[in-house]
Parts: C-alpha cells; structure tokens; sequence
C-alpha cells in the first residue's frame, strides 16, 4: 500500500470507530479531540514505514513518511531501519533468510505498535504539555504528508513543519489531558496496526506473528494469497480503495458532527 492509502485507512478507521463508540455506547468526543485522533492515527498509520530510509546525504528516496521533515526524517529513517535490521538479527532463526535491509521487520509486529501506543501515552502522562507538543507536532507533520501527499509536495517539507507545529501547540493548549492523553497514544497504536493489515492486504508480506517461532522461522512473512491481494499502488488500491476510504471517512465524520449541529439549531429528527 502507498502512503497515501495507509494514511486514510488510519483516518476511515478512527473516525468510523468513534462513531460507533458515539452510536453504540455514547461515549461523546470534542471536536477538537475528535480532530486530534483522525489525524495522529492517519499519522501513525504511515509510522511503520519509518524504517524504509533513502539516501540522506544526497536527500533522495525514503517513503513518504521519510520525507515529511526534508533530511531530518530520511535521518531518522536511517537510524529507524537499522535499529530494525539489528533486532532482527538478535532474533533470527536458522530458516530465517539473510537481509541488508530492515524494512518491513520490527516496525511491522504487535509489539511495536503496543510500545508506540503505550509509549506514546507514557510520555504524555509523565512530561505533560510539551511531551504532547512534540509528539502532536510530528503525527500532525506524518498526517499531513500522507493524506494530502500532492499539496505536501508543492508546499516543500518547510510549510508542513510550520502547519504542523502551530496546530500542535493548539492542540496541547485546548486538550484536556485526562481522556486526551491516553487517547493519543491509542491513536498511535491503532493507526500502525492498520498499517500492518494495509501492508498485509496489498501482497507485502508481514512478520504479523513475531515473536512467535515457527518452523525454525521467527520472521515468517505473512500476506494474503496472490489471487485476492491487492497489487501496491495499482488502479484498484489508488482509485477504489482511496474512493471507499473517503467515503467511510466522510460519512462517519458527518455521523458524529450531525446530532450535535441539529441540536444546535434545534432540529430534532
Ligand atoms: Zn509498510
């Protein structure tokens, strides 16, 4: 899946979940909460591929996600990937095939989106405000580059670094931090995991099972079968797919703006 997709899968899924949660067991969110969550899980869904570096000396290449901050992320990328490769060398079994390259390993587990999700809320919690500033600031940055990639590349990384962080600082003086914080890190987690599925539904295989050995293999790609996946970056994922997500999105927005709004003008259906 390319970026773009990965970013409005994490926003479909966050939106439709909150309505669900507003529907099914009224639990209400601000707007301003509601924002936050779309955005920082459409950022986090595009975080796994943090590990996809390009070549920072010359400024080139890296996934998308590698590219929101000019050469600062591609660095970040770089470290990201070979952390990566690192654990997957510490953890590898014999079946396990050799690599040069960590992309696709540790970033695309469970465990990593649990230790983004609940280091992310840890982090929050214990440095309060500016902790939230910096992290808002960079899902906010990831956000913007995934969900309006063609604008992102016009403005050139410097406007979307300003755009987000005066939306982070925003963000950090109007959020309460009680259902706030642990919600951003929720945010985080959910949208890496719905990277991972993105990734695993588009014929790129995920080590979805690690740590869990099997046949001497600790690493085993999983994905879905040829016949059924979808090809990355084909007319299918980026005209159907992108279509259906916005829909989701939109409707699910509107489904959780729309009582509030007709209570307002006093319109009861
Ligand atoms: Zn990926």
């Amino acid at each position: 899946m390319m970026g773009p997709s990965h970013a409005l899968s994490g926003a479909a899924v966050w939106l439709s979940g909150s309505w669900a949660l507003q529907q099914f067991y009224d639990y209400e969110q601000s707007p301003l909460a509601l924002a936050v969550g779309t955005a920082v899980c459409a950022g986090g869904a595009l975080l796994p591929d943090l590990d996809l570096s390009g070549k920072v000396t010359r400024n080139q290449g890296g996934a998308t996600v590698a590219r929101t901050f000019g050469v600062f992320s591609l660095f970040v990328a770089e470290v990201v990937e070979k952390i990566s490769l690192g654990v997957y060398y510490a953890t590898k079994l014999s079946r396990d095939p050799k690599r040069n390259n960590g992309h696709r390993t540790l970033t695309h587990t469970i465990p990593f989106t649990v230790l983004v999700g609940w280091g992310t809320t840890t982090l929050c919690a214990t440095y309060g405000k500016w902790a939230v500033i910096g992290i808002l600031f960079f899902m906010i940055g990831l956000a913007l580059r995934g969900l309006f990639d063609k604008w992102a590349e016009r403005a050139g990384w410097l406007i979307v670094t300003l755009i987000s962080a005066g939306a982070a600082v925003f963000t950090a003086a109007n959020l309460p931090g009680d259902r706030g914080y642990p919600m951003i890190g929720l945010a985080v987690g959910v949208g890496s995991f719905v990277h991972i599925i993105g990734d695993m539904i588009t014929r790129a295989g995920v080590p979805i099972l690690w740590p869990i050995p099997i046949k001497r293999r600790m690493w085993t790609p999983i994905s879905l079968p040829d016949k059924i996946a979808l090809r990355a970056g084909g007319r299918v994922e980026v005209v159907f797919v992108r279509t259906a997500l916005t829909i989701v999105s939109v409707l699910a927005a509107l489904g959780l703006v729309a009582p509030s709004v007709l209570q307002r003008f006093n319109l009861d259906l």
